[in-house]
């Protein structure tokens, strides 16, 4: 999870329309309707929101940092159900992986980290021995209580997450070459321009358009080879 600006929405998103999709859905759920996304030019709005969501988002989930492209679904951070006057406003949605989007379905979102509003790094750190996302070490109570409060909405614990860190980093040519050139660097520093060649290799692998980059960013902190 990273600090995402977010973008405009698409210009058909007017003020006017957000008002008319937002009327229609207030007196659909007053008859107990279920949630469907209107149609604008023969498409559902969702797909139209994902595809400027794609852009900002770097083509993530907002939340575990997966690359989803076609499978990206829209997200309520504000739950439709309860807030549904936020259900059409560009700024309370977020495109997400099937995953995080169920495993928050109508919870509150009281408490969570918004990741268009403030940097995620600086509540949440993926420990890199036990590959699992926690809060950030040294933050303040309240800090750690929304960082335990966001992993445990969107399940940023879950088990599959930690095998696809192993897929995507965890192998030769990758994070695994992060110790031995550190030590490297440290004993022959007259190699220093290959080792420092291939830790900017691996530096790139933490920018925000990479997948699960919080998790490599812990991983390189964490051994020295960047700073924060
Ligand atoms: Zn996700």
């Amino acid at each position: 999870m990273i600090y995402l600006k977010r973008g405009p929405a698409p210009e058909f998103w007017t003020r006017e329309r957000v008002k008319t999709w937002t009327g229609r859905w207030l007196v659909k759920r007053e008859k107990g309707g279920d949630w469907r996304w209107p149609d604008v030019d023969k498409k559902p709005l969702n797909q139209h929101a994902r595809i400027s969501m794609a852009e900002w988002q770097y083509g993530k989930c907002a939340f575990c940092e997966i690359p989803i492209g076609n499978r990206a679904e829209v997200e309520h951070f504000r739950s439709k159900a309860h807030y549904p006057l936020a259900a059409f406003v560009w700024r309370n949605l977020f495109l997400t992986c099937h995953d995080c989007n169920h495993a928050k379905g109508e919870a509150d979102h009281a408490g969570c980290i918004k990741p268009d509003r403030e940097n995620p790094a600086d509540y949440l750190w993926v420990n890199p021995y036990s590959l699992k996302i926690v809060p950030k070490p040294g933050i303040s109570e309240e800090e750690r209580q929304r960082a335990v409060k966001t992993i445990k909405t969107y399940q940023l614990d879950r088990p599959e997450l930690k095998r696809l860190y192993q897929l995507t980093y965890l192998k030769e040519e990758t994070l695994n070459l992060v110790p031995p050139l550190i030590q490297a660097r440290q004993n022959q520093p007259s190699t220093a321009p290959t080792i420092e060649e291939r830790i900017s290799v691996l530096r790139a692998r933490a920018e925000p358009e990479q997948p699960f980059s919080l998790f490599v960013r812990s991983f390189l902190v964490h051994y020295g080879v960047i700073e924060k």
